[in-house]
Order: C-alpha cells, then structure tokens, then sequence
C-alpha cells in the first residue's frame, strides 16, 4: 500500500536528515576547531552542502532548486548543528531567499535563482543592523536616491555577517525621509547589491573580529550606484518584505538552537556515563542528571513549538506567534543545555579538543541575533496578549 502523503512526507524528511548526517560527517571536531582558531571561513563544508543541493532547499524546482519547505529546511539546519557543524557560514541563503522568492520580480528570479541553485552564485549577506540604531530598524540611516536609472546609496552598516563571502547582499535602505512617510512602516526599500561589482566602487567592508567564528564585518557605503532594477518589489516597501521573512528566518534560528541543544545533551550524557569520579560514574548522581534531563524537557517542548511554526508556515497560514515563540525557547534551551554541559564537564568542558566550549560560543549568539530576547517578548506582549505597544 502506498505511504499516505504525510507519511510520505516524514519519510522524505528522515532521508534528508540522513543525507545531512553523513555530510556533516565528513567535517569533524578538528575541521571545526582549525577554522574557529583561524577565524576561516568553512569554505570546503559551504562547497559540500552546496553541491549536494542542501542549500537550494527553499528554490522552486522551476528555478533549479529542490522546492521543499521550511519543515524540510528546518531539518536540514537541525542536523548541521546536531552533528557539531555549525550552519552560519551558510545560512543566510536560507534566510534571505524568501524575500527574493516572494517579492522578486520574474526577470529578477530567472536572473538569480539557478545561478544560486546551481552553486555558482551565493547570496548569503543580509546588511539591516547599523551601529547607531540596533534593533530599531525603522530609524535606520542608509538611503537610497533615485537617479535616472540607478540609486545612489549612503551609510553604513554592521554585523554584515559572510560579506565577503557571498556574491550578492540584500540590503536595506532608506528611499523616503521618516517624515515624509504616510505609514510608519513606510520609505525603506530592498535592493539586490552585486558585491562583485560594488567592492571598489563605493562600497568597502571591514572584518569584526567576534568571540565566535562568524565571518562578520561592518559595510562602508559611499555614493554606490545600484540599478533600478536591483529594486526589490515596490520602492517604499521594503520593511514589510523583510519582516515576511522574518517567521522562516526565526523558525530556523530555532532548529538551529534545537540542533545545538541536542548535540550538547548528548554530549553531556555520553560524558556523565564514562567519567569516574569517587568511584562512580558521574552522571550516576542526581546533582549530574537532573540538569541533563531539565535541558531535554526544555529542548523537547521547544522542539514542537519549533515543528507547529513550520508546518503553519508551509501551510500558509499566519504563525508570527509560533515562530517567535519557537525562537525564544529553542534558543533559551539551547542556551540551558550548553552550560549544563560545560558544568557536566567540569575541566574538561573549556579545552578546545571537546568542542564543548566552541559550541557554546556559538549558542549564544542566538539570544541577541538575528534578533534579541527582548525583542521577541515585545512581539509577544504586542501582538500575542496585545498589551501596549512599548517601545
Ligand atoms: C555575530 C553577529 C552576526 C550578525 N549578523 C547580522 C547580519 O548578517 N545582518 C544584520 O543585519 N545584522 C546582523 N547582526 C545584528 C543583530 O541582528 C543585532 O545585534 C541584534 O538585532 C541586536 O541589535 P543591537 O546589537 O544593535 O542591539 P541594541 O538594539 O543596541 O540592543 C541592545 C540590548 O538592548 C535591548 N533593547 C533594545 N531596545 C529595547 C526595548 N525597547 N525593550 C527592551 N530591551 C531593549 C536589546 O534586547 C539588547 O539586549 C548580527 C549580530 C551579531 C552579534
């Protein structure tokens, strides 16, 4: 009898799981060690995944990509950072993608999308944050101004994480003065930046050293010519076409922290079973397990929330709720199961030889970004229990 598409679904999502698994096992500790040590960019596992289409996930078939979901995208960085990979060399093509997808013009898709599938693009920068005002991207200072049929683009950005790794960069910008704007949302647009041919030619980005192997930096923008047609959707729109992304982008941050979450359980628990101390396995003490077994509970409940958000997502219906929920829990389990770990541990958990250390540098970046705690609660107490908007 024939699998029910549900379950046929599942099946297909377990070989993916299996796929990335093997994958990731070909890039072990010491891979992940030289190139956090070295501050490299994991060039030879971004190629890997690329070829093997992972990253192509969310790219309509039409277009050259595999046209899966978000619950098969969620996998795939699930088991990059559950096998102790780390995805954010690459994850920014899965974050951004859905801004081009749904917002790109035909002409804009054709141009960029089998290129990207087929490895010989990458579109991994997402330049939104600036220096002086963070979280409230509404306020943000880069402009764009028409001129026949370019913009001429200002400012700065920061935390441009793999700019100079990728091809092209999303970029966020300013096209109408705040106060000029009928909606609040109003007067930022999106612009495809060929970084190929911006380098040198108005724009200039500048490595930011982090305590993690992030690939980051801060973008300098000075008179840049960018074509009209690099225009995403309608000028004046752009806040709106970032923030659909939004719910894909946290639901993922989220698998990511699940990931994370689970590597760290098991290493814990692996460890707690080997080590002897005062003659007895120390995870034979309940001072040992009951954090072991919280950060499970905490990282299984997120777990659901993290599945609901994307398969709302894939079915099309609103999940602002479950994807902020998701994120906010996933990487707060994550955050649990990493210092439970290093305690489990002790000594041993700060030397470079058993990644625990890496790998909770790693996890803590996502209770600040791509978004921070206390913006999620604002969502939540706003839009969730709507009570007063308070910022
Ligand atoms: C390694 C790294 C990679 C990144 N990659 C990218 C990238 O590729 N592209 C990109 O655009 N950005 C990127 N970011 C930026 C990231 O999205 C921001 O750091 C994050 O959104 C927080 O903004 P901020 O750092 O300016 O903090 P701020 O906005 O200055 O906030 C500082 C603190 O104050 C809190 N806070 C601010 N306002 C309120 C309020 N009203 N109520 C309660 N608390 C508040 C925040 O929650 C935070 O804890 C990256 C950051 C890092 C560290």
């Amino acid at each position: 009898m024939a699998d029910s598409p549900a379950t046929a679904a599942e099946n297909n999502i377990e070989l993916i799981r299996a796929s990335v698994r093997t994958l990731c096992a070909d890039f072990p500790s010491e891979y992940w060690q030289q190139v956090d040590r070295e501050r490299l960019y994991p060039t030879e596992f971004v190629t890997a995944l690329t070829h093997a289409g992972f990253l192509a996930a969310l790219i309509p078939e039409e277009h050259g990509g595999s046209g899966l979901g978000l619950e098969a995208a969620a996998a795939i960085m699930e088991e990059i950072h559950g096998s102790g990979c780390n995805g954010s060399a690459c994850h920014g093509q899965m974050y951004t993608m859905g801004t081009l997808l749904r917002h790109g013009s035909p002409e804009q898709k054709r141009r960029w999308l089998p290129a990207i599938a087929a490895g010989e693009l990458r579109l991994q920068a997402f330049g939104v944050t600036e220096p002086t005002t963070g979280s409230d991207t509404l306020n943000l200072r880069t402009t764009a101004r028409r001129d026949g049929d370019h913009y001429v683009v200002n400012g700065q950005k920061i935390w441009t994480s793999r700019a100079e790794h990728s091809d092209l960069m999303l970029l966020l910008a300013r096209t109408t003065a705040r106060d000029q704007v009928t909606e609040r949302t109003g007067g930022l647009s999106v612009f495809v930046v060929d970084l190929r041919e911006a380098i040198g030619h108005g724009l200039t980005i500048r490595p930011v050293r982090t305590m993690l192997n992030h690939s980051t930096t801060e973008v300098f923008i000075d008179d840049l010519r960018v074509p009209a047609a690099n225009l995403i959707g309608e000028e004046g729109r752009g806040f709106r076409y970032i923030l659909d992304g939004m719910n894909a982008e946290r639901t993922l941050i989220a698998a990511e922290c699940i990931g994370d979450a689970r590597w760290f359980i098991r290493k814990a628990v692996d460890y707690a079973s080997q080590r002897v101390v005062f003659g007895r396995p120390i995870g034979q003490n309940q001072g040992i397990q009951f954090p072991i077994a919280r950060a499970y509970a905490a990282t299984e409940a997120a777990n659901l929330m993290r599945e609901k958000a994307a398969r709302k997502f894939d079915r099309h219906e609103p999940c602002g709720e479950e994807a902020n929920l998701a994120k906010l829990l996933a990487s707060e389990a994550s955050w649990q199961a990493a210092d439970m770990c290093i305690q489990t541990f002790g000594g041993f958990g700060f030397a470079e030889a058993y990644d625990v250390e890496r790998k909770f540098r790693e996890t803590r970046l996502y209770q600040v970004a791509p978004i921070s705690t206390n913006l999620i609660l604002c969502y939540v107490a706003e839009h969730v229990l709507h009570l007063p908007r308070s910022y």
